[in-house]
């Protein structure tokens, strides 16, 4: 994990929110090829989610009607057990004492169990999770409003606007990506538990009976598409809640859960969330939820399969996925250790560098030409600095699957050595082709 914070940082992936004041607690800032991995994952899944002809897109608000968050029972129950240490007055989540240490520089590495059975803990109370603000100028208790917590009310509650809309008949979903925050009582692990986060979840509805079905099809739909974008298989898994562990809205529930450095850890949860919240919103709105359907004269309210991921988890594990460090040849006959991000090439944050071999003979004018000509369709990245060899380790390490050098026998036939990252392998290409070649690698990976 040490490797993957320094590189992100050094390379320009995440940074420490408000570093220079010392840093803000669960919140990270993306940086010049961070924003770009983090969108490609965002773009990949809305293609895969939305561009099919069952499911639509929204983009709710993050400020919601407060009455959303009484009805989606997250007022009452959206809360976590917390916990107190007298001494060195560390908070702790106390369903996840396990893997904490104690807060004390002065026991440094203790466990925080220990510290529990040493009786230096406050009682478990419940701590809702969150983030309250006001609306408008009164700071009165009538105008407080909530920073979501997840998306998918956003999408309940425009349930059949987009339904009529759309002319969507059950089985239909709704997609949305967007932020949510959680005043998480332990954030760690880098990524993986914010404050701050961006969800991309699916709603979709269907007619009860129908249910179970759609349940095992997103599943499985679900984890594939990790799959599809090179992630690891055997680093997947899927987690069934327990009966008695389920959410008070849930049927059934799966985790999709990647392995970490740090253990087995959930990316996305595919919840079979009946007609809970659709009922919910009827009865605390007011508004039929349900929906007609004109041919069977049928009025029900349709379950909900939900999909929910976290983009940043997801980013978290792709980026863990893709690292690698292994022994490459230098050119010299010599080997040394390269560090390589192995992200699939729709992810990669650059589609392609351009060095060209020599500062001269009209190399540099040519790549800059190339350049130009790469730039309007793809992230393209021109760099004529240092040896070839620690030009294309520094692509390595930023993802770039495609490295396109223009060299001596560029002035004869007009042709660049395109180097491809994992392999290393070479080709010659037409420079009039280099667009349509990358294109095709891309799509066709
Ligand atoms: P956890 O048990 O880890 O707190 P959860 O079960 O509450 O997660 P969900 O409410 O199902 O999570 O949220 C769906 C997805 O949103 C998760 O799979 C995860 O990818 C993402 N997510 C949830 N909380 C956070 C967080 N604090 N930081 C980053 N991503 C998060």
């Amino acid at each position: 994990m040490e490797k993957i914070v320094s590189l992100s940082k050094r390379r320009g992936f995440v940074y420490q929110s408000s570093e220079i004041y010392g840093g803000l607690n669960g919140c990270w800032d993306y940086g010049p090829l961070g924003v770009e991995l983090l969108r490609n994952i965002k773009e990949q899944w809305w293609r895969a989610m939305t561009y099919r002809k069952d499911v639509e897109g929204i983009d709710a608000s993050i400020l919601m009607h407060p009455r959303v968050w009484e009805a989606s029972g997250h007022v009452a129950n959206f809360t976590d057990p917390m916990v107190d240490c007298r001494e060195c007055k560390s908070r702790f989540r106390a369903d996840q004492l396990e893997d904490a240490l104690c807060g004390s520089p002065a026991y440094k590495g203790r466990k925080a169990v220990k510290c529990q059975a040493d009786g230096k803990f406050t009682e478990a109370r419940q701590f809702n999770l969150m983030f309250k603000t006001h609306i408008g100028p009164m700071e009165d208790s009538t105008e407080v409003v909530y920073l979501r917590p997840e998306t998918a009310q956003g999408i309940y509650v425009n349930f059949l606007n987009v339904q009529s809309a759309s002319r969507q008949k059950p089985p239909f979903g709704i997609a949305q990506i967007g932020k949510a925050f959680r005043n998480e009582i332990n954030t760690r692990n880098f990524l993986f538990r914010t404050r701050e986060f961006e969800q991309m979840e699916m709603q979709f509805f269907v007619k009860p009976g129908t249910d179970e079905d759609w349940f095992g099809y997103w599943k499985r739909e679900r984890l594939s598409w990790f799959v599809s974008l090179g992630m690891k298989e055997a680093k997947l898994q899927y987690h069934r809640h327990e009966p008695d562990k389920l959410a008070h809205y849930a049927k059934d529930a799966y985790d999709i859960e990647y392995e970490f450095p740090f253990g087995w850890g959930e990316i996305e949860g595919i919840h079979n969330r009946t007609d809970f919240d659709l009922t919910r919103h009827e009865e605390f709105s007011g508004k039929s939820m349900k929906y007609f359907d004109e041919q069977t004269k049928e009025r029900y309210t349709p379950y909900v399969i939900e999909t929910s991921a976290g983009a940043s988890r997801s980013f978290m594990a792709f980026l863990v996925d893709a690292y690698r460090e292994e022994e490459a040849p230098t050119g010299d006959g010599k080997m040394e250790t390269r560090t390589v991000l192995g992200l699939h090439p729709r992810l990669a944050p650059v589609k392609a560098a351009v060095f060209p071999l020599v500062n001269r003979d009209g190399m540099p004018e040519i790549g800059k030409k190339i350049e130009e000509a790469i730039r309007p369709h793809f992230r393209v990245f021109y760099d004529d600095s240092g040896a070839i060899g620690r030009r294309y380790r520094r692509q390595d390490e930023a993802g770039t699957p495609f490295c396109l050098t223009v060299d001596s026998q560029t002035l004869v036939d007009q042709t660049v050595t395109v180097r491809e990252r994992d392999s290393m392998k070479q080709e010659r290409v037409g420079m009039d082709m280099i667009v349509t070649y990358l294109r095709e690698r891309i799509q066709a990976e």
